[in-house]
């Protein structure tokens, strides 16, 4: 039989422990906050770190001047502006927040950032080059994904849409939108004229930045379609304010109303979060899923891998198991995309494969996350081990996607700090990465036309092949 071995992830029972202490009231700017305040989701708006000199304000001496620099450095080159809720400030570790993985996550610093790999691109997944009408994106045959605003109760700095979501920084400059009535028309109207399309991911931007009243007219509009049989929304809200699941009443009930609409309808209204770290969850995080829970609301995780955050076994189990226990499945783990700013948070693939096979097996397979990368170029969340061709030493992978885009080819590169000094050394010469590619994109047999490889080619080479 087997025993419970602390020691061992897998055996642990750890991930039956949520904290449950006043753990916010070592900040020293939040001391005295009584633990129902705290549990006030306006109150945890309302204090919200959203600049850099209120990160002093809230630590005071807690923090180092040195530290300080760093982060200030980091938000000079960082694609997205900082909103951190108290909730998340104060479970970073702040004894140690170089090494913290939610400070890792929110808080960036110059002197852990790297050069972008020179193949990244700003909208890696081409969401935009898939957008048949404004804030939606059709590439999968029946599913769309729909992006009504553009905010979120807290920014991710190594967030996928950096080059729409939250404000402009000193890097990137956005048309930061909230969620409109009259705009999202246009998108309405496309989804009801292509009947093949059956489910909606409703993203953003983040649904907790919703009103009430548009979380049930998006909702409600979306329903009212025939052929639409499933409805997700996202919110990384259960992660970093699960206040709001507890105390806006009125928020909650918009969603329970769509979510009894779609039953009465004989349809799937869930959410979709984003936990990443077993270190985001506490017994407020496990109150708010019993809220959701007890109205049978299916809850399902998308987490990124980030190296230093979730990047290590124990971790991801524990990961895993804990948001399993409290009823949220875990559905996706994504290689990091290559998008700016983030290149010290990526792993390899390699090391993505090696971790879906330690954690399989962990637990119900229904609760075991599958691990994807969503392939650059608009491939589609493909399988981390179902690459075409891997050249480990360079870090270049090959992917297809045939119900997606079947006459093309995807790459995904490996973070060059991940490879050996010869491979870096063939990286920082153009002629030889393009041979790399090019030798990457031959290895696959595909009894191709001439005519589809002209068209791989053409497309890797305005993707690839450009100075940055
Ligand atoms: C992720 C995604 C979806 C939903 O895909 P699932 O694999 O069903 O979760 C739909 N459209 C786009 C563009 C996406 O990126
Ligand atoms: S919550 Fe999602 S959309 Fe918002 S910043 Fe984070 S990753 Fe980006």
């Amino acid at each position: 039989m087997i025993q419970s071995d602390p020691s061992n992830a897998a055996l642990s029972l750890d991930h039956r422990q949520f904290r449950n202490d006043e753990f916010w009231q070592i900040i020293p700017a939040w001391k005295d906050v009584t633990h129902d305040q705290f549990g006030d989701h306006l109150w945890q708006a309302k204090n919200s770190v959203k600049r850099l000199s209120e990160v002093k304000d809230v630590l005071g001496d807690r923090v180092s001047d040195e530290l300080m620099n760093d982060i200030d450095a980091g938000l000079k080159i960082a694609p997205m502006n900082i909103r951190i809720t108290p909730y998340v400030f104060s479970l970073m570790d702040w004894d140690n927040p170089v090494n913290d993985p939610l400070r890792k996550q929110f808080l960036p610093i110059a002197s852990q950032m790297l050069p972008d790999h020179p193949y990244y691109l700003a909208d890696s997944l081409y969401e935009d080059v898939d957008s048949p009408v404004p804030m939606l994106t059709h590439r999968y045959p029946d599913k769309v994904l729909f992006l009504p605003l553009t905010t979120c109760p807290v920014y991710c700095s190594y967030c996928t849409r950096s080059r729409i979501i939250g404000g402009s920084t000193e890097s990137v400059e956005k048309e930061t939108y909230g969620a409109n009535m009259e705009r999202t028309e246009e998108a309405f109207q496309y989804i009801a004229n292509n009947p093949c399309i059956e489910d909606v991911v409703i993203s953003g931007g983040d649904a907790f930045n919703m009103t009430a009243k548009h979380i049930e007219f998006i909702g409600n509009r979306l329903l009212e379609i025939d052929h639409v049989r499933r409805l997700r929304y996202a919110t990384k809200g259960i992660a970093i304010l699960p206040q709001k699941i507890l105390t806006d009443d009125r928020w909650v009930e918009a969603f329970f109303n769509v979510h009894r609409r779609g039953r009465e309808l004989g349809k799937q209204v869930v959410i979709h979060t984003h936990f990443s770290s077993p270190r985001e969850i506490t017994e407020w995080s496990r109150r708010a899923m019993d809220r959701l829970f007890a109205e049978s609301v299916i809850v399902r995780n998308q987490a990124v891998l980030q190296e230093g955050v979730n990047s290590e076994t124990d971790v991801m189990i524990r990961l895993t198991k804990k948001m399993s226990y409290m009823n949220i499945q875990p559905y996706y783990v994504y290689v990091h995309d290559m998008v700016p700013g983030c290149e010290h948070l990526r792993t390899s693939l390699a090391e993505a494969v090696e971790l879906e096979k330690q954690v399989r097996g962990c637990t119900a397979g229904f609760n075991t996350p599958t691990f994807v990368c969503d392939a650059p170029g608009g491939g589609g969340k493909r399988h981390v081990s179902s690459y075409e061709h891997y050249d480990q030493e360079n870090g270049i992978s090959v992917w297809r996607a045939p119900n997606v885009k079947p006459d093309e080819l995807f790459l995904y590169f490996d973070p060059l700090y991940k490879l050996s000094a010869d491979s870096q050394a063939r990286w920082n010469d153009a002629t030889q990465r393009e041979n790399m590619v090019n030798h990457a994109i031959h290895s696959v047999d595909l009894k191709l036309t001439q005519d589809q490889r002209q068209k791989i080619s053409k497309r890797l080479e305005s993707a690839y092949h450009q100075p940055k």
